[in-house]
């Protein structure tokens, strides 16, 4: 899961991270009102959405004084914002951070992820900070610097040092981003994070290390005991479809394709989604409808794949082990009298309860092309809607 900067840094604020003075904004009134309050010279307008890249698409914006305030809060609330990593149709911004502006020296990127080859959680930094860390690692992979951290004793100050002195802290204030850098392993750690990345953190005129910006994802499957951070779900930022098939527990993520997939188990899902490809054809979505799913679980997902209105064909690819083939059967009928379907289905059935199924499907009067093994389905759904 996802949250916004602002949140991201009341976190970190608890945990004593340094980071600016700031407050969020609903609308207009609140931006000016915020700004007053924090009284600093410079106030810096930025929009918040779960997406990096809106320095460089004019979603963070320097305001020298209320006026310019009221200009920049009225521009972007409402706006929809572009960047590289929002795709052509990018996100609404209905939320504004009001921040005090910072005398920026100089700007470093630091970042804890979790490293899936060694299994550990990696800090990774560098001078290079402000931009991309990706261009960082292709063009100048010598400019980053990596410590491995031992989960037994957690990280150790000798390597935040360490990677201090890498990425030329002024001596100084070395003592200072230590203590960041282990504050924010902390909140990695505490809160169950994926990633945790302030790119950038700043050194500041006035010899303050700081985050000027601050990426907090959290693994979903730790939620469940991370009460306060789910609270901070916005879901505004999340694709509908995808907030409806969690209600049901089902994993489905929204594609670009134009065929819809209902199949059971990730690794079946993986392949149905290769093997369209393969046949020329784009997947609508990736969707596992799980192990023991009921019939109304498997209505509801073949309902979220219907009300897809750029889906023109469906594909349903089950190997019936602990998911029986009739229960499948039932949902899609049961889903098709709700809503209807008015284009292409290809089912794929094998395994438990087969001819059960199969039966329940020939029996529904429904216009079904069924397949044979997962080649020919995906041939067949390939072909249908071309
Ligand atoms: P994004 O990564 O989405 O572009 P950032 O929060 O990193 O957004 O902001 C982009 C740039 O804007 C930063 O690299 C920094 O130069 C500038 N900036 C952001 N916040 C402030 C601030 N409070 N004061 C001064 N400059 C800022
Ligand atoms: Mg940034």
């Amino acid at each position: 899961m996802n949250i916004h900067e602002y949140q991201g840094k009341e976190i970190l604020r608890k945990y004593g991270v340094t980071v600016p003075n700031g407050k969020v904004a609903f609308s207009v009134e609140e931006a000016v009102e915020a700004a007053k309050e924090l009284g600093t010279d410079v106030v810096v307008v930025k929009a918040q959405i779960h997406a990096g890249g809106r320095g460089k698409a004019g979603g963070v914006k320097v305001a020298k004084s209320l006026e310019e305030v009221r200009e920049y809060a009225s521009e972007l609330l409402g706006k929809t914002l572009v960047t590289h990593q929002t795709g052509p149709e990018g996100k609404e911004v209905k939320r504004l951070l009001i921040e005090e502006g910072c005398d920026i020296k100089k700007e470093y990127y630091v970042g804890f992820v979790v490293d899936r080859a060694t299994s550990r959680v990696v800090l990774m930094a560098s001078e290079e900070g402000g931009t991309e860390i990706e261009e960082v690692a292709a063009k100048t992979p010598e400019k980053i610097f990596k410590e491995y951290i031992d989960p037994a004793v957690g990280l150790q100050p000798f390597q935040a040092r360490r990677i201090a002195f890498n990425i030329n802290i002024p001596k100084e204030l070395v003592g200072q981003a230590v203590k960041f850098m282990l504050g924010l392993y902390q909140v990695f750690v505490e809160k169950d994070c994926s990633i945790a990345e302030i790119n950038p953190l700043v050194v500041t005129g006035d010899g303050k290390v700081m985050a000027l910006d601050a990426k907090l994802n959290f693994d979903s499957n730790a939620l469940y005991r991370q009460k306060d951070v789910l609270e901070y779900r916005d879901l505004d930022e999340e694709n509908p479809k995808e907030i409806e098939a969690s209600k049901y527990d089902l994993s489905y993520i929204a594609l670009d394709g134009n065929i819809g997939c209902m199949v059971n188990g990730a690794g079946l899902a993986m392949a149905t989604m290769d093997i369209i490809k393969y046949y020329g054809g784009e997947p609508a979505n990736f969707l596992d409808v799980g192990g023991g799913a009921t019939a109304e679980k498997v209505t509801e997902a073949f309902k979220i794949i219907l009300s897809d209105e750029n889906v023109k064909g469906i594909f349903v690819n089950i190997f019936g082990g602990i998911m029986k083939c009739d229960v499948i059967a039932q949902g899609v009928v049961e889903a098709t009298k709700q809503v209807g379907l008015t284009i292409p289905l290809v089912v794929r059935l094998e395994g438990t309860n087969v001819e059960l199924g199969k039966k329940i499907l020939e029996e529904s009067g429904l216009n079904i092309t069924s397949a044979e093994s997962m080649a020919d389905g995906a041939q067949k759904i390939v072909s249908l809607v071309k």
